[in-house]
């Protein structure tokens, strides 16, 4: 672990997982390409394979030449004016701003954060699905290395769904070590179908808002399956499985692929990187 104390990226709950390389704005290093950056971004998350809600890429073009990003889970306001304390020339995230069914009026909340980042010429990367399906170092990859586990299969939609065995073998303690590893309370849905409750031998999970992938998980083989959220159906469809639920946050579950990318990024191109923290209950 590293101490990001000088930057201020450690939450303000501890959470222990951070491996990134931070490196607050040095303006003695050099800068690159807006192109280039763009370039580098796609060619590791790929983003032509994916159908997705929004556009991946570059979202809001700022400045041409970059040389700190941030990077965050949602380019909300809080984030972007973090991002400005921070002078980063980019911000780098996994929910930007555009996605499908919006009204596309530039009112209210965004109009201000658009006019926050062209106020101060900042772009804005986003990737959404390519980032959390991502092998080594995407949402779900990056949300295994934190939990403790490791994917011999993919299921679901775009292969975003995560399996592998399991590092518990009962439910409830399973619940508790998400619970202490990502530094909040998880709703913990134990199964009661006829089979219940049997040791836990294989473990999904997909990040966010992924309650939907629950029986794509269930049909993969997982004896307990980990996501950011809950709806009303999946209470029901856990206790009437052998399949337990755990929900951890979106938020909580989606915060370790940004930073992961945009660090690598950053560190091969040469330009500094740090990761910002908005913390979010949901
Ligand atoms: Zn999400």
């Amino acid at each position: 672990m590293r101490s990001h104390e000088r930057c201020g990226c450690l939450p303000k709950n501890g959470i222990v997982s951070h491996v990134w390389a931070c490196t607050p704005r040095d303006n003695s290093r050099m800068t690159i390409s807006r192109t280039e950056l763009l370039q580098a971004f796609d060619s590791l998350l790929q983003p032509e394979r994916f159908k997705d809600y929004g556009p991946n890429g570059l979202q809001v073009e700022g400045k041409a030449r970059i040389g700190h990003i941030v990077s965050g889970v949602t380019a909300s306001r809080a984030l972007i004016e973090a991002a400005i304390a921070a002078r980063a020339d980019a911000i780098f995230v996994h929910h930007g701003l555009f996605w499908r069914g919006q009204d596309g009026c530039v009112t209210g909340w965004m109009k201000q954060r658009l006019q926050l980042l062209l106020a101060h010429d900042i772009n804005l990367f986003a990737y959404h699905l390519p980032l959390d399906a991502h092998s080594e170092l995407g949402n779900n990859a990056q949300l295994g290395r934190v939990l403790g586990l490791a994917a011999d299969a993919r299921f679901g939609d775009n292969d975003l769904g995560f399996v592998g065995p399991a590092v518990f073998s009962d439910g409830q303690s399973l619940a508790d070590h998400v619970a202490r590893s990502l530094g909040r309370s998880v709703t913990w849905v134990a199964p009661q179908g006829d089979a219940a409750p049997q040791p836990i031998r294989r473990v999904a999970w997909c990040t966010g808002g992924a309650q939907g992938y629950f029986e794509a998980a269930i049909a993969a083989g997982a004896d307990v399956f980990i996501t950011g959220e809950i709806s009303e159906p999946q209470a029901h469809l856990a206790r009437e499985s052998e399949v337990g639920f755990i929900a951890a946050g979106h938020h909580a579950t989606e915060r370790y692929g940004a930073p992961a990318v945009a660090a690598q990024v950053a560190g091969r191109l040469g330009v500094s990187h740090q990761f910002i923290e908005i913390d979010n209950p949901a």
